[in-house]
Parts: structure tokens; C-alpha cells; sequence
């Protein structure tokens, strides 16, 4: 059988690596539109820190070694067009175009980081932050640059602004929303996170709405917003991920924004055609409903599943997504599941939130510093919705035990009493998530507000 993949990230890596675990005699044509396959953007940010030192580190795979694993890999190869009759796609290169057959196609192109046609967007000094040629300018800037401004403070705004204020770099992050990480964490979380930024001279300014860019000879000088104005000598645009799809618009079943519609089985509107990662949505595991979350996870797991499904191995569905996700803000862990204030009105159903502050550990053991944290549940069944913990301690994988929790449909009753161990080294008597819980159910039993340490 022949396979082919479009895409090397995410998700084209796990489905290749799957089809060739089922079946090593598979042929398999790997295309991709860049130079160099498989770069991992989740690294970028240690890029920009002088912890990854080469943009070579950050690739999961690359030509050679597919090539070694006998895939025929198709770089610097972007497919423009597909005829889901003929079973055929059309590819550029540099050579001119080419065709090639499949019995069975799996599309993962991925998002791309819109900028607003805003006056000066196409100014030089002007970046956007996805995949390696951006990383690569963004860093060499680094070298030059003594103002930045950042715009969008989600998460890649985040791992640009912070990385760029650790190199000493005056640097602005700017958002139309009020707070920092708007889509991540809510206002309690975030006004830590905002006076820790503002201790290490990120200086961040919500809602602001960026009207042009202003230059002088070709290159970015300013950035002016609805309420003011900022030198700069580089702008970061990232305002969010875009589905990079228009090439299959009338092809297979897009929706109105361009995410490929597909089914558990990541099967498009086409028959054999598979799709899945960020140019694809997920169903929400809080609110039920379809939903677009770019994240490296989901790409992985639908990798598999679109890959044993081509052949023909109907095992595994792809589950919902709690949307589970980590990242620093200099000194602070943030990590978020589920819903929280920005969407929470897709839930169908009432919504309660508790908001609660708690130690990490026990006192005597001399490791200061609490967890601010914040659970959304149903109000009357109190089934658990979505978390977020922001902590200057590790407490990134608890955020897993919820994700876990969301899936599972258990409430507050159910993770109030769950078997979690106690070890000084590691947590107090109730392990801080049990203690969000007690907090959400009103504080009625138990004796974790009542330790004396
Ligand atoms: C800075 C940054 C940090 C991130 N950090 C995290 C993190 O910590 N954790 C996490 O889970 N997620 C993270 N993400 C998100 C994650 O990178 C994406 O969700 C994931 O890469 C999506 O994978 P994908 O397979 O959909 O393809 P993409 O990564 O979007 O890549 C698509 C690939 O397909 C190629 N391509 C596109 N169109 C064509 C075509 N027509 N022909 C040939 N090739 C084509 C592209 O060149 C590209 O290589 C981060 C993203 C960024 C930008």
C-alpha cells in the first residue's frame, strides 16, 4: 500500500512512525515544504535562552533519518493542489511541478501566524514566531535589538517577551485583553504573573488595541495603539495560529475558518484522505462541542489514529481534549486544563469557579511559596470542568491529574477524596489539588485549612 504524508511535524511524524511499525513494507512519500523535516517549535523558546544552542537540536527527525528509515522524503516539496478522484496530488518544487499517486493520503499543513494588514506590518524587523526560519531571525535579532515591542501576550508572545527581557532587552508585551495569557490563565493567576513579569522589567500593558507600526527607512521604529505609542526596533507578532489550507478549499469539507472537517477516525470529506493537527479542530472534553486547540499533543495522538485507521486497523479513536498545556513566565510555572473565563460560556450548563491560595509544602521543610490556583466545575453536578495553577514551584504534572479528571467526568466529591500519597519532600498532608477541591465544595469537612505547619 502507498501512503502519502503531507506535513513533518506532530503529526506526520507519529503517523509515519506507526505506519511503518504495522507494516515495514509500506511505501511511504513523506513532502514538506521547508528545507530540513520535523522541526519541533515547543523548543523555540530555549532557543532564544542559550539553552538549546543549535536549530538543528530542535528537530524530532529530519531528511537524513527518514531517509534511513526508508521513507521517501520529499523536502523543500510544498503540495499545492490534490484531485481526490484521481487519487493524485501536485507538487512544487524548485525544479517545476510534479505528480504522485496514493492509495492512502494524510494531511497535516499545519497553521501559519496571521499579521494584521495594519500600517508598517511589512516593515523589516517585523517577525513572526513558527517554526525554524523564524527562530533562527528571531534569536540573530537578539544580538541588535534594544526595544522590542511583542504583540499578543498568549503563550508564544509569552516565550518571546520573556526570553527577550532575560537578554537584557527593554521589552513591551502588549494585548487587547485586560490581562497576560488571556486564553490561559484568569485575572487572579494572571495579576501574579504580571507584578513577577513586572519585577523582572517585562513590561506588559492590557487592553490596548495596535493601530499601525511606524518606520524609517524600510525598518520598524514604533508601535502605536489605541492609547499610545511605542519606540521599537523589532515587533513580535503573535496574535494566534491560522489554518494553512486555502490550497484544499473546495477540495474536501473546510469550515467557515478553514479548519479540515474530519470525524474521530481523522477522516476529511474524501474518502482515504486523513487530516489532523493544527489545521484540524478537537472535540472539547469540557463542553462536548468542536473546537480548534494547536497543540503538539493532539497532532501526536491523531497521528496515530489517522495512521492505524489508513491501514486499516480501526483501533483506537481520538478521545477528547481538555486542552492541557505548560509554560514558564520567568520564575512562575503556569498550566492550565479545560475551560476557564474566556470560554466558558460554551458550556452548556452553569458554571462555578473557586479561586484558592495554598501552600506547596509543609513549613518545616523551608521551601516557601504558595500555588494560586483556580477549578471550574458544574454547578449542580459538579462534574470538573477545567484548572489552572500558577506557582514559582514545579507543579506543571498536577495539572495532569485534572486533565485525567476532566476526561473522566469526575467531580469535586470524587478528587476531594482521590488517592493521592503525602510526602513532605513532595506535598502537604492533602496534596494542594485535593485542597482546591475541599475549597470548591465550601469547606465543610477536614482539616487541611487547620495544620499548624
Ligand atoms: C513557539 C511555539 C511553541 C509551542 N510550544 C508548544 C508546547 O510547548 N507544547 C505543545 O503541545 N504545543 C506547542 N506548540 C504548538 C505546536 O507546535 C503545534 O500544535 C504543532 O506543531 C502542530 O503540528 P502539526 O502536525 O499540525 O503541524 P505544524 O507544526 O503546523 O507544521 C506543519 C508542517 O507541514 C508543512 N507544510 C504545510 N503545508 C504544506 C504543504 N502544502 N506541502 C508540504 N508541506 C507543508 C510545514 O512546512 C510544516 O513543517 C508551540 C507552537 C509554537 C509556534
Amino acid at each position: 500500500m502507498k501512503f502519502v504524508v503531507v506535513g513533518t511535524s506532530h503529526f506526520g511524524y507519529e503517523a509515519v512512525q506507526t505506519i511503518l511499525k504495522q507494516d515495514e513494507t509500506a511505501e511511504i512519500h513523506l513532502y514538506e515544504a521547508a528545507e530540513e523535516a520535523s522541526f519541533m517549535s515547543c523548543g523555540a523558546q530555549s532557543y532564544l535562552e542559550d539553552i538549546a544552542q543549535e536549530l538543528d537540536e530542535l528537530h524530532f527527525a529530519n531528511n537524513a533519518s527518514y531517509a534511513d528509515q526508508g521513507i521517501h522524503m520529499h523536502a523543500a516539496s510544498k503540495v499545492i493542489d490534490l484531485d481526490t478522484e484521481t487519487k493524485t496530488i501536485t507538487v512544487e518544487t524548485a525544479d517545476g511541478t510534479t505528480q504522485q499517486s496514493y492509495d492512502k493520503l494524510l494531511l497535516s499543513p499545519g497553521g501559519y501566524a496571521p499579521v494584521p494588514k495594519f500600517e508598517g506590518h511589512d516593515l523589516e524587523h517585523v517577525y513572526t514566531f513558527r517554526g525554524r526560519e523564524d527562530a533562527g531571525v528571531v534569536k540573530e535579532r537578539m544580538a541588535q535589538s534594544k526595544k522590542a515591542v511583542v504583540i499578543g501576550a498568549g503563550y508564544i508572545g509569552v516565550e518571546v517577551a520573556t526570553a527577550y527581557t532575560q537578554a537584557g532587552i527593554d521589552t513591551v508585551l502588549i494585548d487587547s485583553f485586560d490581562h497576560i495569557l488571556p486564553t490561559y490563565v484568569d485575572i487572579e493567576l494572571a495579576e501574579q504573573l504580571e507584578a513577577h513579569a513586572k519585577e523582572k522589567n517585562l513590561d506588559f500593558h492590557g487592553n490596548e488595541k495596535v493601530q499601525k507600526l511606524t518606520g524609517q527607512d524600510g525598518k520598524v521604529t514604533g508601535v502605536v495603539t489605541d492609547k499610545q505609542e511605542y519606540e521599537a526596533d523589532t515587533v513580535v507578532v503573535a496574535i494566534g495560529v491560522r489554518p494553512d489550507t486555502d490550497w484544499l478549499d473546495g477540495i474536501i469539507d473546510l469550515d467557515d475558518k478553514g479548519y479540515v472537517e474530519i470525524n474521530e477516525n481523522m477522516e476529511t470529506s474524501a474518502p482515504d484522505v486523513y487530516a489532523g493537527g493544527d489545521a484540524t479542530k478537537v472535540v472539547n472534553a469540557a463542553t462536548g462541542k468542536k473546537t480548534p486547540i494547536a497543540l503538539a499533543t493532539n497532532a501526536r495522538r491523531q497521528g496515530i489514529v489517522a495512521a492505524l485507521h489508513a491501514l486499516g486497523k480501526d483501533t483506537v479513536k481520538m478521545l477528547p481534549v481538555a486542552g492541557t498545556s505548560a509554560l514558564h513566565v520567568f520564575d512562575y510555572t503556569v498550566v492550565t486544563t479545560g475551560i476557564s473565563n474566556i470560554n466558558k460560556d460554551s458550556y452548556d450548563g452553569k458554571v462555578a469557579s473557586a479561586y484558592v491560595e495554598e501552600k506547596v509544602y509543609p513549613d518545616f521543610m523551608r521551601k516557601p511559596g504558595k500555588v494560586y490556583m483556580k477549578i471550574y466545575f458544574d454547578e449542580d453536578t459538579h462534574v470538573i470542568l477545567g484548572a489552572q495553577f500558577v506557582s514559582v514551584h514545579d507543579v506543571a504534572d498536577a495539572i495532569n491529574a485534572i486533565s485525567i479528571a476532566i476526561n473522566a467526568k469526575w467531580t469535586l466529591e470524587q478528587l476531594a477524596m482521590v488517592d493521592f500519597y503525602y510526602q513532605p519532600n513532595y506535598d502537604r498532608p492533602w496534596h494542594f489539588v485535593q485542597v482546591l477541591a475541599h475549597q470548591a465544595l465550601g469547606n465543610t469537612f477536614g482539616g487541611a485549612d487547620k495544620i499548624l505547619f
